[in-house]
């Protein structure tokens, strides 16, 4: 790395205004942000981002799911760019930084340069992902998932949200199908900053979360049948009340994660069949969330919480089924890469730590198929996905300096 560019630094207050600027569009009167996966705000955001890329100087591409790549040459145009970027939708009730800061970090990081009159050896290309956060349109993490293969393009076109309204439509109605076909673009490697969306580097004190791993996923979806009846006339022993049973399943999965370690376990929907003050619910569904950095413990959670369901419903004489519906293995970032995360940190002389990341995120995509890792910045008493999320301006440009000398490491400075 050459002097000039070791010793530069992101524009801070140029990052917080463009925050700020994006964060019109959707703004909720509460100081957050509602802006759903191709709906009239997300093209909003998006035009504004394709013109800000395009004053900068990058060429933009859009794919075939409304991905969005923001291409910046570089001195030897045979290999492919760093990618760098996260995306730019919201949850309903979403704050201002979650993804959109990696997003307009990355557009910070390529102004940062061309104010200096850099050129990267690696061209460089500026990313916003179609649907990450999942709220209108299942799964979360859609653009990125597409893009790996995960699934197929005609699949996800056809994916409807709540008024019937396909993606396909969608991206026509807001003009963002583009002719790039998905999965074309290559990287030479891709690089998120991300808020943390959890409590660890504000309590820590830290500055900088280097990503290491992300945790792996198992959902179910479970039904628990007992027998319905009166429940005035019909004794304590005689019963064989389903959410009773989903009590001690909840109770139980508790135990579990926290005795195995590195495992979180939620129940977070439960619906009794035909509700009632005095009858003895007869069956209840719900759902589990369990997440886990390990593979191993991934299964011993899968085997320990059957087990425990199944003990339950013995002992309480009803049935228990249980259906594992997604299964997502750990991400274990590239270790070259959450390196050059780690020295560009240090070289900055930001507090930092390895972490994993809790939740899920396009980069743990990416990275099944190409090398990539993760920034974290904190993130206030680490709330997100609630109108309350925030960050400080110095935490969000110290994310962004991180990001930049990380890619400037990898894509190499020319001449
Ligand atoms: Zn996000």
């Amino acid at each position: 790395m050459t002097k000039p560019a070791s010793n530069l630094q992101i524009d801070s207050s140029r990052l917080w205004d463009t925050i700020h600027t994006t964060a019109q569009f959707g703004a909720t009167p509460k100081g957050g942000v509602r802006r759903l996966t191709l709906g009239p705000e997300d093209k909003q955001v998006r035009d504004w981002f394709r013109t800000a890329c395009e004053k900068a100087g990058l060429e933009v591409q859009i794919d075939g799911l409304g991905n969005m790549f923001a291409l910046r040459k570089g001195r030897d145009m045979s290999k492919p760019p760093i990618g760098l970027g996260s995306h730019l939708d919201t949850q309903p009730t979403g704050g201002k930084f979650d993804g959109v800061l990696g997003t307009l970090a990355a557009l910070e990081v390529i102004r940062t340069l061309n104010d200096a009159g850099i050129e990267t050896e690696l061209p460089l290309c500026v990313t916003n992902w179609t649907n990450e956060e999942g709220s209108r349109y299942a799964p979360a993490m859609m653009g990125s998932a597409a893009f790996v293969g995960d699934f197929t393009v005609d699949d996800i076109l056809g994916r409807e949200d709540a008024a019937g309204i396909s993606v396909a439509q969608a991206l026509d109605d807001i003009g963002y199908r583009g002719d790039k076909p998905v999965g074309a673009q290559k990287f030479s490697g891709f690089i998120e900053l991300h808020i943390e969306q959890g409590p660890i580097l504000e309590a820590e004190g830290k500055t900088i979360g280097v990503v290491e791993h992300g945790q792996g996923v198992l959902w179910y979806d479970g039904k628990i049948t007992g027998f319905e009846s009166h429940a005035g006339s019909t004794p304590m022993k005689h019963r064989r009340d389903a959410l009773a049973t989903l009590s001690e399943i909840v109770l139980a999965i508790e135990t579990i994660a926290t005795e195995l370690g590195n495992a979180v376990g939620t129940v977070g929907e439960a619906v009794i069949a035909a509700p009632s003050r005095n009858v003895i619910p007869g069956e209840v569904t719900f759902t589990i969330d369990t997440r886990s950095a390990d593979a191993g413990i991934l299964d011993q959670l899968d085997q320990r919480i059957r087990a425990a369901a199944a003990g339950i419903a013995a002992k309480r004489k009803v049935e228990v089924a249980l259906d594992l519906v997604w299964r997502k293995e750990p991400t274990h970032f590239d270790t070259t890469l959450v390196g050059a995360v780690e020295n560009a940190a240090n070289a900055l002389g930001y507090q930092n730590r390895r972490i994993t990341s809790g939740a899920g995120h396009d980069a743990c995509n990416l990275n099944t198929r190409l090398p990539a890792a993760m920034i974290f910045v904190p993130c206030k008493d680490g709330v997100s996905h609630n109108e309350l999320e925030d960050a400080t301006q110095s935490d969000c440009a110290a994310g962004a300096n991180v990001l930049l000398h990380t890619v400037l490491s990898l894509a190499g400075v020319a001449k």
